[in-house]
């Protein structure tokens, strides 16, 4: 019995208009049957090409021979009380990753992930304490928000879920997987995927400054960064991407991203509370002098623990406290709601299962028995 090499076939997932309609044409097709396939797989959820029924079956058999419609393997699903819902999704190479959708009324957030750990090691983040596997291939990134729109109870349009918007704020670093990381927000965004605004799609970075400048260059996604602490000394130990690029010149690719998206949009800046590291007023007030020059919004976020971690969540009383003191400064500053903790699903709480290859998580796991 002839068996073929099904890993020889091309995923036609992760791919953008440009690349689907390219493939065609190489095929010896009209370049219009890649917006046919793009709604097939991202409106209608279908996996089949023999399903496609505005091609010929001539097409669709020889479709089957050389390509495939392939999202990640879901291996668990949960549901928070609060109606936030995780999947645990099996990449190939034996790592799991974790996406997030959060419902709101009748909108909802998907919270991505973009790689099989990361390689930042930020110390209060559970994904860098895994240490770091490899880069999602775009297919397995657009294939979270493919599996999460497909959850839907109502399968007759598009966007079942609702998803209105999506965050690459799941596991990994996204501008180090960068051009997986854009296209597949180009999915995202584009009408025949998932027609999500740009301004409702945002990626979050620990601070990569030269990608920020190079996302300028390709894309006009959102964009948030992981601040953590008002001065490099406090930020160096929490996020060790600092020591290479320090808050000044993170600062200055924001504003230079605001420049190139050109519109009223402001950078989103994510403030995680820990006790007793970066909650104080103090803190609070030199965040307020450091980010005047930027336009931007500040997301505080209550720390969420995890196994092992030694810092613990501000308390409501200091989360409040510091809040006050930005919104006496006059920025716009929420208390992110932690939801689906129950579950894990909270920030920084999400792990998979990462075949760590730094050896990372050895050494973490030495270190806190120390
Ligand atoms: N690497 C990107 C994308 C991850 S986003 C980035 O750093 O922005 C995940 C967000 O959750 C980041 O703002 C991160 O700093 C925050 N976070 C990580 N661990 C957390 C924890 N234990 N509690 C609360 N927030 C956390």
């Amino acid at each position: 019995m002839v068996t073929s090499n099904p890993k020889a076939k091309i995923n036609l997932l992760g791919m953008t208009i440009g690349q689907l309609e390219a493939f065609f044409l190489e095929l010896g097709e009209k370049r219009f049957r890649g917006s046919q396939v793009m709604k097939w797989m991202h409106h209608y959820g279908v996996s089949d090409f023999n399903d496609m029924t505005n091609m010929s079956k001539a097409l669709r058999l020889q479709l089957a021979e050389v390509a495939e419609i392939r999202g990640p393997e879901i291996v668990e699903q949960h549901t928070s009380e609060d109606g936030t819902k995780k999947w645990v999704v099996k990449i190939e190479g034996g790592s799991s990753v974790e996406t997030v959708l959060i419902p709101d009324g009748n909108r909802a957030t998907l919270c991505v992930s973009s790689q099989a750990g990361c390689a930042l090691d930020c110390s209060f983040c559970s994904t860098g304490k895994q240490g770091f596997n490899r880069n999602l291939s775009a297919a397995e990134i657009i294939g979270q928000v493919w599996i999460a729109s497909q959850s839907g109870s109502n399968r007759a349009g598009t966007n079942d879920q609702n998803i209105s918007n999506v965050v690459m704020m799941g596991m990994g670093e996204p501008l180090l997987n960068f051009d997986n990381a854009v296209n597949a927000m180009e999915i995202m965004m584009h009408d025949l995927g998932y027609g999500i605004s740009k301004r409702r799609v945002t990626l979050s970075t620990a601070g990569v400054v030269p990608e920020i400048d190079h996302l300028g260059e390709v894309s006009d996604v959102s964009l948030a960064i992981s601040l953590h602490a008002p001065n490099d000394e406090l930020r160096n130990q929490l996020v060790p991407i600092n020591r290479k690029y320090p808050i000044s010149e993170l600062i200055a690719a924001c504003q230079r991203y605001l420049k190139v998206l050109g519109d009223r949009r402001v950078i989103t800046v994510e403030y995680t509370l820990i006790e007793g590291v970066n909650d104080q007023l103090l803190h609070a007030r030199e965040l307020a002098k450091l980010l005047r020059p930027l336009p931007c919004k500040i997301n505080l976020i209550p720390f969420n623990p995890f196994p092992n971690t030694p810092y613990r969540r501000s308390s409501r009383k200091a989360v409040l406290a510091f809040q006050q003191v930005l919104a006496d400064a006059g920025y716009t500053a929420t208390v992110r709601v932690t939801r689906g903790d129950d579950i894990a699903a909270a920030c920084g709480q999400l792990v998979g299962e990462v075949q760590d290859r730094t050896r990372r998580s050895e050494r973490y796991i030495t270190a806190v028995r120390l």
